[in-house]
């Protein structure tokens, strides 16, 4: 699958009009064949992550950025689905507690990081800290504006020091989101997530809309690039992450670490004790 087309640019300026949320050009067949594409990326994700686990060298974060109901919870779910929680990690970013508040922006985030051999998803990341902060004006611009130089060199220390980061921006349009927040009034399962203040927020739409353009222009850079992800349908904002993240896992080139010496000589006394009752 050919993605390449939603990896923003590191020169240049791009316009979210120039790109369509109902878009699943890059998938060769229906639904069902891109859910049961998805059943077997999991299956390699899975295997590469164990890998990636058992070697202990590597780190990487996985970033999602997105408006209500475009699908963080579901990317979690579906795109990580059969990984070993031993190795993976979710760090949800929610409004900063008053301690949070008393330190600089990127101090919980730099504390949730991952250690070696380990993936940490993150549910929303610093990018709040120029999203829903200057949309709602909750620190003045002179310091919002900043943020981004900032940001660019926290990402930049993080991957000279070997963490891979990916970061994928969820694009919907405002009638699916409707759509979405109508099926959480009707569906009993999933009226729990229903929180009338996101209907509130939704009414930030064209300034979230710039918000995000300025974080997609000003921090894609060639060490952490962002994607923009069409994910009106479900299975396709899936099944492209999915694509991202096993090309990602596989260009680390992992290799199990050497087994201890003389395996054979263990092998061989291994064979004899399960013909013996002896310890
Ligand atoms: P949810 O992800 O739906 O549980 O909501 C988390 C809420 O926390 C969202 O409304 C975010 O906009 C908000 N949030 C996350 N980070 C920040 C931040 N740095 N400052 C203010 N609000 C934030
Ligand atoms: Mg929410």
């Amino acid at each position: 699958m050919d993605y390449k087309k939603y990896r923003v640019p590191t020169k240049g300026k791009i316009n979210l009009k120039d790109y369509d949320p109902d878009d699943s050009s890059e998938f060769d067949g229906k639904k069902k064949d891109g859910q049961d594409t998805l059943l077997k990326l999991n299956q390699e994700i899975e295997a590469l992550q164990e890998q990636m686990f058992a070697e202990g060298k590597r780190r990487l974060i996985v970033l999602v950025q997105a408006m209500d109901t475009a699908g963080k919870d579901g990317v979690i779910r579906y795109v990580f689905e059969g990984v070993n929680p031993s190795g993976v990690r979710v760090a949800a970013f929610k409004a900063p507690s008053a301690i949070e508040l008393s330190h600089d922006y990127l101090w919980r985030v730099h504390a949730q990081t991952p250690g070696k051999g380990e993936i940490v998803i993150f549910n929303r990341s610093h990018y709040e800290d120029v999203l829903v902060v200057r949309v709602h004006n909750l620190v003045p611009q002179e310091v919002w504006s900043r943020r981004y130089e900032h940001i660019n060199n926290f990402e930049k220390m993080l991957v000279d020091e070997g963490t891979t980061i990916l970061k994928f921006f969820l694009y919907i349009d405002p009638k699916e989101q409707a759509k979405r927040f109508l099926a959480r009034v009707e569906d009993p399962t999933k009226q729990w997530k229903f929180n009338p203040g996101d209907l509130e927020e939704r009414k930030y739409w064209v300034e979230y809309m710039q918000a995000y353009e300025d974080v997609l222009n000003k921090t894609s850079t060639d060490y952490a690039p962002w994607y923009v992800i069409p994910s009106n349908k479900k299975w396709y904002r899936n099944l492209l992450i999915a694509n991202i993240l096993r090309d990602t896992l596989k260009g680390f080139n992992m290799g199990y670490p050497e087994p201890p010496a003389d395996l054979e000589v263990y092998h061989k006394k291994l064979l004899e004790m399960t013909l013996s009752d002896e310890v």
